[in-house]
């Protein structure tokens, strides 16, 4: 059985796996403007700043968009179909890719309000995954 694809951190993304390790979701906030980014990048996006700094999200967002998976891209997915693939709008402004748990994929729909919940894979990786909100 294949393994999943464990998550390798970098220079830019170890304060993010560092966060979600201590299961807290971390964006990047511009000192300058104010603006709130994920993924990670070494300048802010909205004013080109080079002050960035790492802040704990709120952990809270909204379904953008999602489909769901019926046929696992690897055998290392099999006993999880079906699931959800979300696109999420953090209430901090980013986006980000992730799953929606806890719940029948039925019940996912465009506009719910999400939560963070984290599933620890190793002793360093923790992955965010949400949920909905009731
Ligand atoms: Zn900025």
């Amino acid at each position: 059985m294949p393994s999943k694809p464990i998550p390798e951190p970098t220079r830019e993304t170890q304060p993010y796996w560092d966060g979600c390790k201590k299961h807290e979701l971390r964006v990047q906030k511009c000192r300058a403007c104010g603006h709130y980014q994920l993924y990670p990048r070494i300048y802010c996006t909205a004013c080109m700043s080079e002050e960035v700094d790492w802040v704990t999200a709120s952990g809270r967002g909204t379904v953008l968009s999602f489909t769901t998976v019926h046929r696992p891209v690897t055998k290392a997915f099999a006993e999880e179909v079906p699931y959800v693939v979300a696109l999420i709008t953090l209430d901090e402004g980013p986006q980000m890719m992730s799953n929606i748990v806890g719940c029948p994929p039925g019940q996912v729909q465009i506009g719910k309000t999400v939560e963070v919940t984290f599933e620890d894979w190793t002793e360093e990786i923790s992955v965010p995954k949400f949920r909905l909100v009731e």
